[in-house]
């Protein structure tokens, strides 16, 4: 172990400012003490537990106050400290951190307890908005857990896969941390559904052999042209995980149909500058065909809502077979797999540089993720019934996403489900007072039509201010609309 913690302390110096690998040291010394004589159920010394978890934090390069927090993370709940011998020996802010992972892992979904779990829910929004840090230490402690899953009993199992999957993963989505999120859904996935893991492990086997032998062809093909157009880059094949590709098969358009699954495999280019990004598809196009209508989506210029950027095309590989390429920089794919982690590396780099102003170099995006986490503050402080804001929650937050765009292109994150009515009102209470009629892609369509990704919705405006339909909550879902709808039908 504590070679472990040698190559630990080595990948946090490469980053970490000298005094932060002392703090470090210190901080592993504290938890073995705290830990001494306890073991994990794997027969592991429970010592280890933490070690693994601020190895993971290191790997995202997070700052010295997080790894710290990730060696100290269980030593009061399950083993020997006190919160005093910590605010002593590393400072209130650690403290904060271990106190908020704390709460966090109180929480639990299952159960008759759903009060509890929302008063619980309530604290860990507050503690997560003030530092979010919190939720990054607990998704690197839940990655861990799950990795050692198997020692616990069937019945605790089967909770923390559940548990994974309907909080941690949709929450690390949310952050934009798209590896953790894959990775814990993953891991989750044989726990909770035994045999379509095991139906889609065993019918999608070939399926990656096949591809990944197109694309080798392609990385080498595409290796040679993009070398001589002097265009530095790397390129790696990505496997798509295997619960995504389960949701995929699931969905009822596909229907199991592996052949309409067109990024099993994916190419990804990655360039140094933003132009390049450009140039490089140039490149790819020009020796494969993109294919018609599903071509090319940017989102290098139109950033999907949780900051997520890079370019995608869909062509026809060397067999025929329709790959997927991405193409964005060394920094969009730091975003893309560390997300709001990527933000947090800067602050050790520059050795205490104060928050806020990291959260604002991440601009627009670091911008928007916060205000998600500010809107549930926000509700969490207004809805004073559980019942209501447990709904909100799950289903506005967590509920799988929708991005529609507004006729001048930019973009909107709404729930499954979500009509012309909810777009509007997220839009602005204004628009939502004025709904006259809508369209989506410049077609007329009724109030309820229900969007998908990508559709661009245009709300024909009323002269005057309406009062909403009568029915309209019975299809309106976000809570920002259905709240709005109804303090304009009391009036
Ligand atoms: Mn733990």
């Amino acid at each position: 172990m504590e070679r472990e913690f040698e190559k630990l302390l080595k990948r946090f110096g490469e980053y970490g400012s000298k005094k932060g690998c002392e703090v470090v040291v210190r901080a592993w010394e504290f938890a073995k003490l705290a830990h001494a004589g306890q073991k994990r159920l794997t027969g592991d010394p429970y010592v280890s537990h933490p070690l693994e978890v601020a190895k993971i934090l290191v790997g995202w390069r997070l700052d010295k106050t997080s790894v710290v927090a990730g060696f100290l993370h269980d030593t009061i709940e399950e083993g020997g400290a006190r919160e005093a011998d910590i605010i002593e020996e590393f400072g209130e802010e650690v403290a904060r951190l271990v106190d908020g992972v704390t709460k966090i892992t109180d929480i639990r979904l299952k159960g008759s307890k759903e009060k509890v779990f929302v008063e619980n829910l309530r604290k860990m929004l507050l503690v997560m908005a003030s530092d979010l840090r919190v939720v990054l230490v607990k998704l690197a402690d839940r990655l861990h857990n799950m990795r050692t899953l198997a020692a616990l009993s069937k019945e605790k199992q089967l909770e923390n896969a559940l548990e994974t999957l309907e909080i941690y993963a949709p929450l690390a989505e949310r952050l934009g941390i798209g590896e953790v999120k894959g990775k814990l859904e993953d891991l989750a996935f044989p726990y909770v559904y035994q045999k379509a893991y095991a139906r889609v492990k065993k019918e999608s086997r070939l399926r990656y052999v096949g591809a990944q032998e197109e694309i080798d062809m392609m990385k080498a093909e595409l290796k040679k042209r993009l070398k001589k157009e002097k265009l530095v880059c790397r390129i790696a094949g990505r496997k798509k995980h295997l619960y995504s590709l389960w949701k995929k098969l699931e969905r009822p358009e596909i229907d199991w149909n592996f052949d309409e699954i067109n990024d099993i495999v994916a190419l990804r280019i990655v360039v140094k500058r933003t132009v390049e990004c450009y140039e490089a598809l140039g490149i790819v196009h020009s020796i494969y065909k993109p294919v018609p209508h599903i071509g090319i989506s940017d989102f290098i210029a139109q950033p999907k809502p949780n900051g997520y950027r890079s370019i995608h095309t869909k062509v026809f590989g060397p067999k025929g077979r329709v790959v997927e390429v991405q193409i964005r920089t060394e920094e969009m794919n730091e975003q893309a797999e560390y997300g709001i982690a990527a933000h947090w590396a800067y602050t050790e780099a520059k050795a205490g540089g104060a928050e806020d102003r990291v959260l604002e170099k991440g601009g627009v995006v670091a911008g928007r993720k916060l205000n998600w986490v500010k809107q549930l503050v926000n509700w969490q402080e207004e809805i004073k019934d559980s019942e209501e804001f447990l709904r909100a929650v799950k289903f506005d937050a967590f509920n799988h996403r929708n991005f529609v765009f507004s006729p001048k292109g930019d973009v909107y994150d709404l729930p499954s489900r979500a009509t012309p009515v909810d777009y509007a009102f997220e839009v602005h209470t204004d628009l939502g007072n004025y709904i006259k009629g809508a369209k989506v892609n410049g077609r007329v369509v009724s109030l309820d039509y229900q969007l998908k990704s990508g559709d661009v919705v245009e709300i024909v405006k009323s002269k005057n201010p309406r009062k909403p339909g009568k029915n309209w909550l019975e299809f309106a879902v976000t809570t920002t609309a259905r709240r709005k709808i109804k303090r304009a039908m009391e009036n």
